[in-house]
């Protein structure tokens, strides 16, 4: 609650010369200090209380006998801050200023003076007072003789308005103050938010110079490992491929243990730059899927083919089941797949010393337009303790101190392998325990292609009619063949040993059902697949079923053109469905050679080939030349793409081995020029085909295989360049050439 400040009194200032006018405004504005007021306190006095009679404000009354005088008491009361409310003043005041001119003069000094101009009568007229003062509300006039309740009423009620006047303006006062204090916050703060905008827009920019930075220096990055990648492949190609080429010649033991040395280090220090420019292209979120058309089983089989050279010398069994009958035209990035797979297989392989490594893949669901697979790769290893396998998926991890040292690896593998099959949209996990093997497994998404453009496959195989036993020692082997040849309609039974196989023949044979095939293993303990295969041919009962050896692709099989042992057909390991589904076919029924795989890979390649090769390195040219002596060809080398076109406009080739980047002329502008020129009738390949261009780079970045493709090249083969993938390349042409053009 607030308390009430007591009423200040009014001060009121008369200003007349005749001073008895003076005694009479005291006497009416002033009562109590009349001596009416006396009786009625002495009435008080003796009979107690009267009725109070009503009372306005307190009067503090002053006099001034002239207009100056009265200037000067209104001078002092505002200087005191203590001004009059009212002034009375006479208008004839000789000799000095009359009351208009003091009126003028005193409004200078106090603005808010009530004035009352008391007259009797007077030189000016109202309107001549108006003219000198203004029209104002502050001038009252008053007529003598005046009455007192007039004098009273004025004076109450003028010092009210002055009273009512000034508490206004000292809240207006307030509220300006007010006002201004939050204007002048506001304006603080809008200093402050000016300044905090400037700062952002400071912040803002420079953070959008660091990205700029950022980006340059995020792609000199990736240019420089691709750069880095390509100058170290270049050397790399001329020390991998020499010390092939060395271990090829009479070497002693130690020499050779010493060279095997350089290629492996050599081999792993290659896995290593892939692994790295991989990791780092994740990491910059740089790693784009591509999608395109594949075929499942292909993918599974070349990659088994590719790690089973090492699987062999290891002398493990390396199986692959992709059950007949599922989707396997399918879209999606088969490059990434594969990535994922040759990590787990290679792992597999590393660690495991004795037993087999399976690949198994499983269509977990499927509609019209998409394929969920799951794929398990198996192991018979030294196994994962439970307790890092979580961690193995990290990037630099590996299960314990010494794997780097027994096995060699970065620890990079899973991780990529990890964020790869996260970005085919599935997961990847383990299951194993030391001493008792791994099983790796992971899923992903992939698309099906249209029906419609899936190329007219060759017509589901049957075998309906064919008895076919099938002999190996490994039940992997054994049951993903049973079943494969089953889902054919072929009549299949699997035995585990050359004993088993013959005893099974025989009991058909003699009951009137003998078989028609057997797939022999080539090796199996006892009794190998030759000892069998020459056994079953000495035995007239059974003799005239039909022998497919199975040979592991190292142990380097190269058939029997003699015939002497008895084998019909020969299939490599790990077994290639089309392969066999070729060897158990018609066609192989009549012609029986062995598929070219089961060659050496440095032997020569049966078929003629006239070979050009743009290569601008001296080394690489002469380790290419090397290379394909080997293989029984000698090329027409030259060392630019200007070259190359020039050699094709005036000699014919089957195929151009073709480097990238070469000086005057690329690969790719030398490509897209022979194309163009065999568009306009240029006839280059010996037997009036395009001629095919396999590109050989030492750019092993992702998307440059689809450069060379869609620059018109036929095939890619990256450096360093290893004898087996030359060859391979070679025979895949050859391969093709026997297909009808399209
Ligand atoms: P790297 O093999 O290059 O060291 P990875 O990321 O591929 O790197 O593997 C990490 C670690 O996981 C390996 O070092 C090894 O300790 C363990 N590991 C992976 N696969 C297997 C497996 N099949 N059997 C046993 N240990 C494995």
């Amino acid at each position: 609650m607030r308390t009430a400040e007591p009423i200040p009194r009014r001060r009121v200032l008369i200003i007349d010369d005749n001073r008895a006018i003076h005694e009479d405004f005291i006497k009416i504005l002033c009562p109590g200090n009349s001596p009416s007021e006396s009786l009625e306190k002495m009435e008080e006095l003796l009979f107690g209380s009267v009725a109070p009679a009503p009372r306005g404000p307190e009067f503090e009354i002053d006099s001034a006998y002239q207009g100056r005088e009265g200037l000067e008491r209104v001078q002092e009361a505002v200087a005191e801050g203590h001004p009059y409310s009212v002034a009375f003043v006479d208008v004839r005041m000789p000799p000095g200023w009359d009351g208009v001119e003091t009126t003028a003069r005193i409004w200078e000094v106090d603005p808010e003076l009530q004035i009352v101009l008391c007259t009797a009568y007077s030189n000016y007229s109202w309107d001549d007072m108006l003219v000198h003062l203004g029209v104002s509300d502050r001038l009252v006039i008053l007529k003598k003789p005046f009455d007192n309740i007039e004098v009273q009423q004025l004076a109450n009620a003028l010092s009210e308005k002055w009273m009512l006047g000034r508490k206004l303006g000292g809240q207006m006062a307030n509220l300006a103050a007010m006002v201004a204090e939050r204007t002048r916050d506001l304006e603080t703060a809008n200093a402050g938010l000016l300044q905090a905008n400037q700062q952002l827009a400071e912040a803002t920019q420079s953070a959008r110079e660091l990205a700029a930075v950022a980006t340059v220096a995020n792609e000199a990055k990736g240019e420089f490992l691709a750069n880095m990648s390509h100058e170290i492949r270049t050397p790399m190609n001329a020390v991998i491929g020499m010390t092939e080429l060395l271990l090829e010649t009479p070497l002693d033991d130690q020499q050779r243990d010493l060279m095997e040395v350089v290629r492996g280090s050599g081999k792993l220090l290659l896995t290593l730059l892939d692994d790295i420019l991989d990791f780092s292209r994740i990491e910059a979120g740089k790693l784009s899927f591509e999608e395109h058309d594949y075929d499942l089983r292909q993918v599974v089989e070349t990659t088994l083919e590719l790690l089973a050279p090492r699987a062999d010398a290891k002398g493990l069994e390396l199986v692959g089941v992709v059950p007949v009958g599922i989707s396997t035209h399918l879209r999606g990035d088969a490059g990434r797949l594969r990535q994922v797979l040759m990590n787990l297989v290679t792992n597999a392989i590393k660690f495991t010393d004795a037993g087999e490594v399976v690949v198994e893949v499983r269509v977990l669901s499927e509609s019209a337009d998409e394929v969920w697979l799951r794929f398990d790769v198996r192991d018979t290893g030294i196994g994962i303790d439970p307790s890092v396998q979580a961690r193995l998926f990290q990037a630099f991890t590996q299960a314990d101190g010494s794997t780097t040292r027994r096995y060699g690896g970065s620890g990079l593998g899973l991780a990529i392998a990890k964020r790869l099959v996260s970005l085919m949209q599935g997961d990847i996990g383990l299951e194993s325990s030391p001493g008792s093997g791994s099983t790796f497994h992971f899923t992903c998404r992939q698309s099906r292609q249209r029906l419609d453009e899936i190329p007219p496959a060759t017509p589901p195989e049957s075998f309906e009619g064919l008895r076919i036993l099938v002999v190996d020692d490994n039940r992997s082997v054994r049951e993903s063949l049973c079943s494969a040849l089953a889902a054919c309609r072929a009549t299949v039974r699997g035995v585990t040993d050359g004993r088993e196989a013959m005893e099974t023949l025989t009991a058909a044979a003699t009951a009137g059902s003998p078989y028609t095939d057997v797939l022999v293993d080539l090796t199996m303990p006892v009794m190998s697949g030759l000892e069998l295969a020459q056994a079953i041919k000495a035995d007239p009962g059974i003799a005239s079923v039909r022998i497919t050896l199975l040979a592991p692709i190292g142990k380097r099989y190269q058939g029997d053109p003699t015939g002497r042992e008895g084998i019909d057909a020969t299939v490599m390991k790990p077994v290639k469905w089309r392969h066999l589904c070729e060897s158990l076919g018609p066609a192989s029924r009549l012609a029986r050679s062995p598929v070219p795989s089961a060659r050496l890979a440095s032997t020569p390649l049966g078929f003629p080939a006239r070979i050009l090769l743009a290569e601008d390195n001296l080394v690489n040219q002469r380790l290419a030349r090397a290379q394909l002596r080997k293989l029984g060809y000698e090329p027409v080398i030259v060392s630019d793409g200007q070259e190359a076109v020039r050699a094709l406009e005036s000699d014919r080739f089957d195929v151009v081995l073709m480097d990238g980047q070469m000086p005057i002329m690329g690969g790719i502008e030398a490509t897209q020029e022979i194309r163009r020129l065999e568009r306009q009738g240029l006839s280059v390949g010996s037997d009036r085909r395009p001629v095919h261009i396999i590109a050989v780079t030492a750019s092993a970045l992702r998307g440059d295989r689809e450069k060379f493709m869609s620059a018109g090249m036929n095939d890619y083969i990256s450096k360093p360049v290893q004898l087996g993938e030359l060859r391979e390349a070679l025979v895949r042409w050859c391969e093709g050439r026997d297909r009808p053009v399209e």
